[in-house]
């Protein structure tokens, strides 16, 4: 036996991260998917007086069940789903989300390995579609849960009845889809959410991972909508991206209330400190600033994908602030070449591809800049 005595299954293996480099360095960071863009000095000065409150009691262990923040999550939720489909429907109260189905962790990434702990496991399968976000196969590793990855098709969309076929040949206990799709940025449409969540019925959860939900372009619609119709769905969210927030550490869900039952069964006790409880509360009162920002956002990753086009790269329909294009010959060449002009971008994705997350408008015309520099190694 070697010393450490790790498990087997570990021995060897890198831990998942992408390269973190100092800002004085590489000045242009565009390699994971952050807003570029900070909070206010009144957002900060508000956060730093709640974490002061929150220390003003750290002898003592914080709400266990964080009541107040699964409160301000419900809400935002609510809000979020009401004035995304306004002129759209009529009815918005089937939209409404209770604090009882939500439930929140350090991080969606945190949220997630707990639903494997919960409905993972020996003898259980979790099924997702490649390519994909990679920590999927590490949480089901971790958990001792069976891994099968299906297939996108060549445009990255889901091909609904091979997708269908492999959740009614493996019986997995949970199916993780990414909406938009990390790398690739495709949003699922509704109909795969309805198609997968029947063929999984009460043996299965099917996990919708929207970090990149605020990003969507508008007509395409959450997974949050669907919520009343099947009880086995689970919508994942986080702080980190839309909501300028990735320092934080707050992820959450929403789903059926005693999806958020069972959670409570593996979670560790007091897992979200009291400083991440009131950090969080306070951002969440300056949600419009934080996610002040994403329809530019949106509007600069439209703009991207068009220049690429222009520029004949092979982009893929991105619904997220980041934008998968290649293809490259030694897509490491490109990737090394921008970092040599002070750009850092993600060598991820399908053999060939490079993702860029959209910053701002000086960081987007750095990595132009860069990139016509370097494109002399385009296949
Ligand atoms: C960034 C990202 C997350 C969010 O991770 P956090 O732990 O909430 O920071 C979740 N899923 C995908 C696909 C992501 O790219």
């Amino acid at each position: 036996m070697t010393f450490p005595p790790l498990r087997d299954e570990l021995r060897g293996i890198e831990p998942y991260g992408a390269p973190q480099l100092p800002i004085d360095v590489v000045p242009v960071q565009l390699n994971v998917n952050e807003n570029p863009y900070g909070p206010s000095a009144a957002c900060i000065a508000d956060i730093a007086a709640s974490a002061a409150e929150a220390a003003a009691t750290l002898n003592r262990y914080p709400d266990r069940e964080f009541v107040a923040l699964r409160e301000a999550l419900a809400s935002y939720l609510t809000r979020d789903a009401v004035s995304r489909l306004a002129g759209a429907r009529t009815s918005t109260t089937e939209s409404s989300i209770a604090p009882e189905q939500v439930w929140a962790a350090n991080g969606s990434n945190e949220v997630m390995l707990q639903l494997l702990q919960a409905f993972g496991g020996p003898g259980r399968t979790a099924v997702s579609f490649a390519p994909t976000y990679s920590m999927y196969p590490e949480y089901a590793r971790d958990t001792n849960t069976r891994w099968v990855a299906g297939h996108r098709a060549e445009d990255f969309s889901l091909d609904l009845d091979a997708a269908r076929d492999l959740v009614k040949t493996e019986q997995p206990s949970v199916i993780l889809l990414p909406s938009p799709n990390n790398p690739t940025g495709t949003a699922l449409p509704p109909e795969a959410v309805g198609v997968l969540c029947e063929a999984a019925g009460d043996e299965g959860i099917v996990v919708v991972d929207e970090a990149y939900g605020e990003f969507r372009r508008s007509g395409v619609p959450s997974a949050l909508e669907l919520l009343p119709s099947y009880r086995n769905l689970v919508v994942t969210r986080t702080m980190s991206k839309a909501f300028a927030g990735a320092g934080l550490r707050l992820g959450y869900l929403a789903a059926a209330p005693e999806i958020c039952d069972a959670i409570r069964v593996v979670r560790l006790p007091y897992h979200l400190s009291a400083v991440t409880q009131a950090v969080a509360l306070a951002a969440l009162r300056h949600a419009p600033e934080l996610l002040g920002k994403v329809d530019e956002l949106r509007a600069e990753r439209d703009a991207l994908v068009d220049w690429l086009r222009a520029e004949a790269y092979d982009v893929a329909d991105s619904d997220a602030n980041f934008v998968l294009f290649g293809r490259f010959a030694d897509r490491h060449a490109v990737w090394q070449g921008l970092l040599d002009r002070g750009v850092l971008i993600r060598e991820t994705g399908p053999d060939g591809w490079l993702r860029v997350s959209v910053g701002t408008p000086d960081e987007m015309a750095a990595f132009r800049a860069a990139l016509t520099d370097v494109d002399g190694e385009r296949a």
